[in-house]
């Protein structure tokens, strides 16, 4: 499932942030290519303006002039004095001689030939043609008349857009490849940042699965004694049916804390705790604890102990409730998990800055290799012990009770042997 979303958000990914570097680029690069061609035309009519001007000025017009003019082959000039082709022209190839008769048709058929007799003046026409209807084959082109005592005098200069096209054609690969490699680039962006985001999803939902089958597996020994206890009950005498209807109380009882041990878990995932912190003394908080399980810690024949500070211990701001809960959670751990004739010990120290709450016993201990595993669901350091009280979610609910006060809630062990768990909360009213 996770797969699926996985490519469908990755290309959704790619796709857009692609789509969005396509636009842009094709953008800049119509720009680009239409500043390309205005700067073009522009050097073009800059030097057709030079050109004219010189045309102006000039009453002889030399050969070497006119080389000049043509720039290395940048140009191609042709002549016309008084209709008559000038000599100028011959140094043509029959190929540029052709262009120059399809150029002169184009201009003819263009533009309204006026002679301006006796004003005496130069004037200038510029047009686009191409030559054999390719785009490789498009020139700019230029003819400036000038209306001389002697008569007309017509100078057209051809200029092949040829460079710019093959400027632009350079342009137009160097963007696609460079779209392309980002793309390539923006594709495996998208793929391995989507990953990252569906991992803790992916993760919570394996931790969710594993609750679950959890959950119903704990659920199904419960479910199965009051089944077998009914059905067993039917066909048993008076006294068996109280045994059997008992069993099935007790396995009720069962069902029902762990149901309410994992609503409470679920509640607290979805962040649906409510934490009503008042202004608590946990010294009289601890005392009562110790109390209400010391009878329980003597059946089992162990020693409760408990050490306070002497002075009185300023309250604290928490939920007094949830503390107590976390404190009932953790001795009765200790309680189970110390053999008879053993110690536990509840101790509350305080400084300025934060207030532990000790529960330390010296029953079986934890393993180091155990202790990072004991805070999730349904975990249980020795699976071997099938104590039917234990679920392997106080720890979790305990560990969320104290993180909800933006506390800590740590293991160690305890000298000489046991475990020392660690209520760490922060000294202060707010
Ligand atoms: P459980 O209901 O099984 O006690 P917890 O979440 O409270 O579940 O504890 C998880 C596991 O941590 C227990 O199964 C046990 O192995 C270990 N554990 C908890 N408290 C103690 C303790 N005081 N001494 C030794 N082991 C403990």
């Amino acid at each position: 499932m996770f797969q699926k979303v996985h490519i469908r958000l990755a290309s959704l990914c790619a796709g857009i942030t692609t789509f969005i570097l396509l636009v842009m680029s094709f953008g800049y690069l119509y720009i680009s290519e239409q500043g390309l061609r205005r700067s073009h035309f522009i050097s073009f009519q800059n030097d057709m303006n030079t050109v004219i001007s010189n045309l102006e000025q000039q009453t002889i017009i030399t050969h070497e002039w006119l080389t000049r003019m043509e720039d290395n082959g940048k140009y191609l000039i042709n002549i016309i004095d008084n209709g008559a082709p000038f000599l100028y022209n011959e140094r043509s190839t029959s190929e540029q001689k052709q262009l120059f008769h399809i150029a002169w048709e184009v201009y003819e058929r263009t533009f309204e030939i006026t002679s301006l007799t006796n004003t005496l003046a130069t004037y200038h026409e510029d047009f686009l043609f191409s030559s054999k209807g390719s785009r490789s084959n498009d020139y700019y082109a230029c003819v400036a008349t000038s209306e001389r005592s002697n008569g007309t005098f017509q100078v057209m200069l051809l200029c092949s857009m040829e460079p710019l096209l093959r400027q632009i054609r350079t342009q137009r690969i160097l963007f696609l490849t460079l779209d392309i490699f980002a793309s390539f680039l923006l594709v495996l962006f998208s793929f391995y940042f989507t990953k990252r985001i569906l991992k803790p999803l992916e993760e919570n939902q394996r931790q969710q699965s594993q609750f679950i089958a959890s959950a119903s597996h704990e659920l199904r020994t419960p479910l199965a004694v009051i089944l077998s206890c009914a059905s067993a009950s039917l066909k048993a005498s008076e006294k068996e049916q109280v045994h059997f209807i008992e069993s099935i109380q007790s396995e009720g009882l069962r069902m029902s804390r762990l149901i309410d041990d994992m609503l409470l878990l679920t509640k607290a995932d979805s962040c649906r705790w409510s934490i009503q912190k008042t202004p608590t003394e946990l010294d009289t908080l601890l005392l009562d604890t110790f109390e209400a399980f010391e009878p329980i810690a003597s059946e089992k024949s162990i020693r409760l102990f408990i050490r306070l500070p002497e002075e009185a211990v300023p309250a604290v701001l928490c939920d007094k409730e949830r503390i107590r809960q976390v404190l009932a959670i953790l001795l009765h751990n200790a309680i189970s998990y110390t053999p008879e004739g053993g110690r536990i010990e509840l101790l509350l120290t305080y400084d300025s800055k934060m207030l532990q709450l000790l529960v330390s016993d010296n029953g079986i201990g934890i393993p180091d290799d155990k202790k990072e595993h004991i805070f999730e669901r349904f975990y249980r350091a020795d699976q071997s012990r099938s104590d039917k009280d234990h679920f392997g979610l106080g720890l979790c609910i305990a560990a969320e009770i104290v993180a909800a006060h933006n506390g800590q809630l740590l293991v160690s062990d305890t000298p000489g042997g046991g475990s020392t768990f660690t209520v760490v909360l922060s000294n202060r009213l707010r």
